[in-house]
């Protein structure tokens, strides 16, 4: 392959990759999206193995086989993962892009005899350094993240004392051993493996030590941080590699996962820094920080849930992880079928940190086709509450915990929440009186206007199902 295709091959993968963000920020066009991602990656791959980049290497085999096995592990991880470990299997992939980054980095740097010289060579081994420094903060953060969300790792933070002190301190030695890296690597000295493998240990120690700190209801930006990073990770490989299509695409992930961690911070009411530096969600000294129970329930069985939702005009469904946990997505679809034909105006509201990954509800209820034009954004629908007259909250308990609102002490304090509580009647679907993610318990569910139906989401729905229609 010529280097004039190769480059024009790039250009149009990278075209490929704006429509796919394009693409996938709106329901309606995430699958066209995906699609525009496969073509562009294809030629984005065909182009790199047949370019000028590689065509000085004989071994198609080692790389045939090695995209073989890849591609191998990709298809029965991606058969067998369960929607509700895909938040995970996100945070593992996410680290081994930063492995990737740090194994280029020294691979880059063992290799690099004498192509690059004078300022170019200073720059190459600046971007040996950076890359190896940012893959490294990758690799173990989302190893740590990937343990927290499957529940390997607790989700409490663990604070160090004087955490910042440590964290500045780690900062200000990593540039020392920067400049002692450079003026090794100058000298064509050996002893520029000494500061690179300690600045990976520190880098290593960081990701985990920024991670762990930061805990419970503040982990979706920790998510979409790492994406960025990743993105930054396989950006910095791209200049290692002097690739411009590896630089361009790990930018543009970059930035859109720095855009998606902005979008999480606002919608949890979180200062960005804040959540970075670790510290929030630690505080629950609260009156409700606990899971202590604080007063009666009121339970409610299926013919009744069936009853006040026909009976209803105005219907709120809000979807929450336990939906993901009980696969109840199709059945949830059902049933706003049949009360949409009963003539009742079925609407979900969509918290932006509901479930455990950024927009897994949507994905859910895409997947069970619940038409786009009845699910509606929190900030759409807020204020709409106190007109609804059943609001049903399936296997949801952060997202509609209204001691966000009212106790500052509340490790989630501050968070915008869906005020369900203003409405008539709130159904309540989930197993026990268990706190969610963040680890509260939640005075909605005391409330003299909510009716607590407990069940596995899924059972629950397909008896409230068949009840509805034999009404
Ligand atoms: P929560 O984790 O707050 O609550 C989920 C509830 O679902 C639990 O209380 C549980 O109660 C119930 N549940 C679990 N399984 C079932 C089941 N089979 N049937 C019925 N109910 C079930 O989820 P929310 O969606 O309300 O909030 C999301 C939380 O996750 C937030 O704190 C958010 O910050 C955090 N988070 C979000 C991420 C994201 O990117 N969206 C990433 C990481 C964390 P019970 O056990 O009694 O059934």
């Amino acid at each position: 392959m010529s280097e004039g295709l190769v480059t024009v091959s790039y250009i149009g993968a990278t075209i490929l990759f704006i429509l796919t963000l394009g693409g996938l920020s709106n329901q309606e066009t995430a699958r066209r999206g995906n699609i525009y991602g496969i073509v562009g990656m294809t030629l984005a791959i065909v182009a790199t193995v047949f370019g000028p980049a590689v065509s000085g290497i004989t071994s198609y085999i080692i790389i045939a086989v090695m995209m073989g096995a890849g591609a191998a592990v990709g298809i029965i991880l991606a058969r067998k993962v369960e929607m509700t470990q895909m938040p995970e299997l996100v945070a593992i992939l996410h680290s081994l892009v930063g492995l990737a980054a740090v194994l280029v980095g020294y691979v880059s740097f063992m290799g690099d005899s004498g192509t690059y010289t004078g300022v170019e060579k200073v720059i190459h081994e600046v971007e040996i350094y950076v890359g190896i420094l940012i893959g490294a903060v990758t690799f173990s953060g989302s190893v740590i993240a990937f343990g927290k969300l499957s529940g390997k790792i607790g989700g409490n933070p663990l604070l160090l004392p004087a955490r910042h002190w440590l964290n500045l301190g780690l900062l200000l030695i990593t540039i020392w051993l920067g400049s002692w890296f450079l003026s090794a690597a100058e000298a064509h000295s050996a002893s520029a493996f000494i500061p690179l493998i300690f600045m990976t240990i520190i880098a290593l120690a960081f990701g985990v030590h920024m991670v762990m700190a930061i805990g419970g209801a503040d982990m979706p930006v920790v998510v979409s941080m790492l994406n960025s990073y990743s993105g930054w990770a396989a950006s910095a490989t791209g200049f290692m590699l002097s690739n411009d299509l590896l630089i361009v695409v790990g930018a543009l992930v970059g930035s859109s996962g720095a855009i998606l961690s902005y979008i999480m911070c606002r919608a949890m009411n979180r200062n960005f820094i804040s959540v970075i530096a670790g510290g929030f969600g630690t505080t629950s000294g609260g009156s409700s920080g606990g899971d202590e129970e604080q007063g009666e329930i009121q339970a409610i069985e299926t013919d009744e849930v069936a009853q006040i939702l026909s009976d209803a005009s105005e219907v709120m469904i809000i979807p929450g992880y336990g939906m993901a946990v009980a696969q109840a997505q199709h059945t949830v679809n059902e049933i706003t079928q049949s009360l949409r034909k009963k003539g009742v105006n079925v609407r979900f509201g969509i918290h932006p940190v509901a479930g455990r990954m950024p927009g897994h509800m949507n994905v859910l209820l895409a997947e069970a086709k619940v038409p786009y034009d009845i699910v509606f954004e929190m900030d759409e629908i807020n204020e709409d509450f106190p007109d609804i007259d059943v609001s049903v909250v399936i296997g949801a308990n952060d997202i509609v915990n209204p001691s966000a609102q009212e106790d500052p002490n509340s490790p989630i304090a501050g968070m915008p929440v869906l005020e369900c509580w203003k409405g008539k009647t709130t159904v309540v679907l989930k197993r026990s009186m268990a706190t969610g993610y963040a680890g509260v318990q939640n005075p909605l569910f005391f409330k003299e206007n909510t009716r607590m139906y407990f069940g596995d989401a899924k059972e629950s729905l397909d008896s409230l199902l068949k009840a509805i229609q034999s009404d």
